[in-house]
């Protein structure tokens, strides 16, 4: 029996506190269990007695587990989650002065929580505030036990009065649909009967930090803004490599598995946990899922995270880059296509027809790659993964493809219509269709592309560690999608004229593998000469979010979510105004905190200490003075007072530390004027740029002005904890 985190067995308590499939079989009639499959499987439409008999089993079996209260919980473009809990509770018709729970079938699918105060970027004006939620009846509704009662939790999407989208998880929804429809499109043309759907399948690496709360709490960094702004280098970082993989200690395995103890109850299937790189950086990955519950399973990963860290002493940071000069924290999104089948369409093949459409697939991946590049950075794009991305130690701004040596002599091999010289085990003639037999790469994989093909899935290195993954993923889909309908147009129509089905496939292919090579590149992404390679191949570059976020509005990368009826115009500009806004707010608030941290903590310790050295040094020439005096009347003093008595050092220490003191005082100051200046922008676009090009470069010179004092100054008067306190807790 399960207890607690202390001892439990995962087949036992998986999927504890959801209302999943294995749950409403049993609950339900046999034939609304069927119907209920048939809308989740096939995408057929919900009807109202179907509706009301889930929405009762579905409050019988959470009552069961003591909730009082049910919530749609959706996902604003915060890029946090929602909620606002309603009672089960309504006066009883029969017996009207008594209650009873209820809920009924139009509360399960729809809700209206007024929510005039998410972003919206315009689309909603406040007058008209109303935003619906709706039931997302794929991912399945689950318990939240926390304090007096549970809550029911009915995953939502979040839509305005005049069916605007507001949320992350409508476009990813959407994007599946699009990406099944194409994909199915492809299979079919190569014969396939069978198959009904075609899955995304996710599965999200998160990287963390854990920080100890003792000392986190005494920094205004972390707690408004879950990195540090300031904190100078610690005289260990990562250069030991001794944290990655290394041994789990004691207290972070105690928070590990309760953490994976609460997730598994709610069906997040844990699977992987292990040290990273830089000291006190971990990482946790599940077992991938189709893509929207893989979506909601890592909000609540990332707040079930936060929650169990505080239990247990830590703060949870999940921001990109929580330390300077150690690594940052990604969330590496690994992205198949899955068929009902059970085939993983980026899984090569063992037959050449098998192979073929192995190649169809991955020339649409290239292809989304080489059109929509722009748009997937926008897709990433954030003022913590700016930090991030482009460093030595993350995937670069510029998107392109890594997919190893065995493909890419494939594809090059293909491409010039050789295939004489490929060596004889990864190659095999095949008559007719002349196919390079294609198996799992052996290769290492190279960890510094931002997408890298990894033998059967392709991984999406470049995503921020604090980011939702819903609109990469449904970027992603979506930019594939359109590629695989223009993939299988053209097959139809060469099909069409030369009646050689095989053949036509080889000449798209052909075609795609030149089309899309400049997007490959299987060299190191951190070095110099990629960024001047990329640029002569003109891919976009975007150093920063907001010339990241200008691609969503670009009608060339924007085409494939226009097109394919993910989002309209309309809301893909709301969507750059929210970025905009949230970008620029997140580094007025960094700055406002450092001018805070700055003011009150890190210059009244430089003062204190320079004041320590100024009369130390004061009394040190007093000293002299009198010995000098003395000398006249004492031998002895005479050579005490001789000019060994060198206090020049000292001297030039206090110069330096006060010029320190005097420059930060200075930077202080302009760091004001230009929080003003940037307060009194109205226009995002020019905030933006005022942030870039004003307010970044002073924050980074306050910064090292400040870490230069930091190593200087005694330990007692520096209030502020340091990072060797903050890194190296135990
Ligand atoms: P790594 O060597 O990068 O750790 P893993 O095989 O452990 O690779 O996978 C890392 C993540 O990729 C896990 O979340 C795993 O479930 C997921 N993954 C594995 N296969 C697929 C697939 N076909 N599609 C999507 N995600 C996958
Ligand atoms: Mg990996």
């Amino acid at each position: 029996m399960a207890t607690g985190p202390e001892n439990f067995k995962i087949s036992e308590i998986f999927g504890e506190c959801t209302f999943n499939l294995n749950v409403m079989k049993d609950k339900l009639p046999k034939q609304v269990f069927k119907k209920f499959l048939d809308i989740v499987e096939k995408g057929r439409k919900l009807d109202s007695d179907t509706a009301d008999a889930v929405a009762h089993a579905m409050k019988e079996w959470a009552l069961a587990k003591g909730a009082t209260h049910y919530t749609h919980w959706f996902q604003p473009m915060t890029g946090l989650t929602a909620e606002k809990h309603d009672a089960f509770i309504q006066f009883d018709s029969d017996d009207p002065i008594s209650v009873i729970e209820r809920f009924s079938g139009s509360q399960l699918i729809q809700s209206e929580p007024d929510a005039s105060s998410f972003p919206s970027g315009g689309m909603r004006s406040t007058f008209e505030a109303r935003g619906y939620t709706a039931w997302d009846p794929t991912s399945p509704a689950f318990i939240i036990e926390r304090g007096r009662g549970s809550i029911l939790c009915i995953p939502s999407a979040f839509i305005s009065y005049h069916g605007g989208v507001l949320d992350m998880k409508t476009p990813l929804l959407r994007s599946m649909e699009a990406i099944s429809a194409a994909a199915i499109r492809v299979l079919k043309l190569f014969g396939s009967k069978s198959v009904y759907r075609v899955k995304a399948a996710v599965g999200a690496e998160q990287e963390y930090f854990l920080a100890d709360e003792k000392f986190a709490d005494k920094r205004l960094d972390i707690k408004i803004c879950g990195r540090t702004l300031l904190g100078a280098r610690p005289v260990k970082g990562q250069e030991m490599e001794d944290h990655y993989f290394g041994s789990i200690k004691d207290r972070v395995l105690d928070f590990m598995q309760e953490f994976e103890f609460e997730l598994l109850k709610l069906s997040v299937p844990c699977k992987t946990r292990h040290n990273e790189v830089a000291p006190r950086q971990f990482e946790i990955a599940p077992i991938f899922e189709e893509a929207n519950i893989a979506a909601d399973h890592n909000q609540l990963l990332m707040e079930t995270m936060k929650r169990i860290a505080k239990k247990h002493g830590f703060v949870a940071l999940l921001a990109e880059k929580p330390f300077a000069y150690v690594n940052g924290s990604g969330k590496h999104c690994n992205w198949s296509l899955i068929d009902t089948d059970g085939n993983n369409l980026l899984e090569p093949g063992k037959t050449p027809e098998e192979n073929l459409q192995f190649l169809v697939f991955l020339m649409a991946s290239l292809m989304a790659v080489e059109k929509h590049g722009g748009l997937l950075r926008a897709s990433i794009a954030s003022a913590g993964n700016d930090h991030r991305l482009g460093a030595n130690e993350a995937p670069p701004a510029i998107m392109s493809v890594f997919l190893g040596e065995m493909l890419s002599k494939i594809l090059d091999q293909i491409e010039s219509g050789k295939v004489k010289d490929v060596n004889e085990k990864s190659f095999l003639d095949m008559g007719i269709s002349k196919l390079p037999k294609v198996s799992k790469d052996q290769t290492d994989r190279n960890r510094t592309s931002p997408l890298a093909f990894t033998g059967n899935k392709f991984e999406f290195r470049a995503v921020g560690s604090s980011s939702s993954i819903s609109i990469p993923v449904a970027v992603l889909n979506s930019a594939v999608a359109e590629a695989l309908h223009e993939l299988a147009s053209r097959i139809e129509t060469l099909t069409k004229k030369s009646k050689n089905f095989d053949a036509s496939v080889i000449e798209v292919v052909k075609a795609a593998i030149r089309g899309t090579k400049k997007v490959r590149f299987e060299g190191n992404n951190y070095s110099e000469q990629w960024l001047n390679e990329a640029a002569a191949r003109s891919l976009p570059i975007a150093r920063n979010t907001p010339e990241a976020l200008k691609f969503w509005i670009d009608p060339k990368q924007n085409s494939c979510l226009t097109g394919l009826g993910i989002l309209n115009e309309e809301e893909i500009e709301s969507r750059y105004h929210i970025c905009f806004e949230q970008y620029n707010k997140t580094i007025e608030i960094e700055l406002a905190t450092m001018i805070k941290m700055l003011s009150r903590q890190v210059l009244p310790s430089a003062y204190l200490y320079q004041k320590e050295i100024a009369s130390s040094v004061e009394s040190a020439v007093a000293l002299r003075e009198t010995l000098k005096d003395l000398s006249g009347i004492n031998a002895k003093l005479k050579s005490a007072a001789s000019e060994d008595f060198d206090i020049e050092p000292q001297v030039r220490f206090f110069k330096e530390y006060a010029g320190a003191v005097s420059k930060l005082q200075t930077a202080l100051e302009q760091l004001r004027g230009i929080k003003n200046e940037i307060t009194n922008e109205d226009d995002l676009v020019k905030k933006a740029d005022l942030i870039v090009k004003k307010a970044l470069p002073a924050m980074q010179a306050a910064r090292t002005t400040a870490d230069f004092l930091e190593t200087v100054t005694d330990s007692d008067c520096w209030s502020l904890p340091t990072y060797s306190e903050l890194l190296f807790w135990d």
